[in-house]
């Protein structure tokens, strides 16, 4: 039974674990923890859904806030202009 599946856990040295288990979501000590990606700028394991670490997470939310901005921006110009049309007629 044991040795059916290899943990594929990355640690924070960015090796995975590689112990043999009977889980094909990883040994009985990683399992239960949450897969982990590599992070998409350096490479270092992140267990976040954006698919990066703690030090590279602040830009790509920087970025998102960034966006909404502009499509605020955007949505006011749209409302003004619409706005302004109306007063003509
Ligand atoms: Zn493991
Ligand atoms: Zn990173």
């Amino acid at each position: 039974m044991i040795g059916e599946y290899t943990c594929e856990y990355l640690h924070n040295t960015g090796k995975p674990c590689g112990r043999p288990c009977v889980r094909p979501e990883g040994c009985r000590i990683h399992w239960k923890t949450k897969s982990r990606f590599p992070c998409a700028v350096c490479g270092k394991p992140t267990g976040s859904s954006s698919g990066r670490c703690q030090s590279h997470i602040g830009s790509y939310y920087q970025n998102r806030y960034e966006n909404r901005l502009r499509q605020r921006i955007r949505a006011i110009s749209v409302l003004s202009e619409s706005e302004s049309s109306s007063i003509q007629v």
